[in-house]
């Protein structure tokens, strides 16, 4: 299956607010392909996040999944809402599959309850911590038109990846 090319930084298509998906084009050959496709390219990234309009597909479908200590099963999200946000904020680095490069802290709800249609376009209903409640944030930003760069609260965190792994930590962040 190809891999999609990545819209990056300066591109307007991640700016825009993305367009709901008709529940009823869930199913069709061309929206699983595109599923899988958006799933391959993430993987191949390698990322642990990706939005339709990170491939220039301005719809409300994002893909994740991350493996290891803090990962989470994969999860496809189709028009999803944050229903909650936990009152704890909690900082964390960010890096993102169409910023190349950078790495920047950022303060989010360390709990988010979410509700979407999968894949089949059956319900789903989440609440998730930790590294999910990070990816999960970070995905429907982009389906709004906002990136990281957007929620960062102290710009001198921003740092370039040579000096991320310099002067800040040796392991590396997952980019979503
Ligand atoms: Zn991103």
């Amino acid at each position: 299956m190809p891999k999609l090319p990545i819209a990056k930084l300066g591109n307007p298509i991640l700016r825009q607010v993305a367009a709901k998906v008709d529940p009823r084009d869930i199913r069709t050959y061309d929206m699983q392909q595109f599923i899988d496709n958006l799933i391959e390219t993430m993987l191949d990234e390698p990322g642990i996040g990706l939005a339709a309009p990170q491939v220039s597909r301005s719809i409300q479908l994002v893909v994740m999944g991350c493996d290891g200590e803090d990962g989470f099963p994969r999860t496809v999200l189709i028009n999803p809402k944050i229903v909650f946000y936990g009152p704890q904020q909690v900082e964390n680095w960010e890096g993102c599959l169409s910023v190349d490069g950078l790495r920047g802290k950022v303060t989010r709800p360390s709990v988010v309850r979410v509700q979407a249609l999968d894949r089949h376009g059956k319900s789903l209903d989440i609440e998730a911590t930790g590294l999910y409640a990070v990816c999960i944030q970070h995905e429907v930003d982009h389906l709004i038109g906002k990136v990281f760069l957007d929620r960062m609260t102290d710009m001198s965190t921003l740092t370039q990846l040579p000096e991320f792994s310099k002067y800040w930590q040796h392991d590396p962040v997952p980019v979503i």
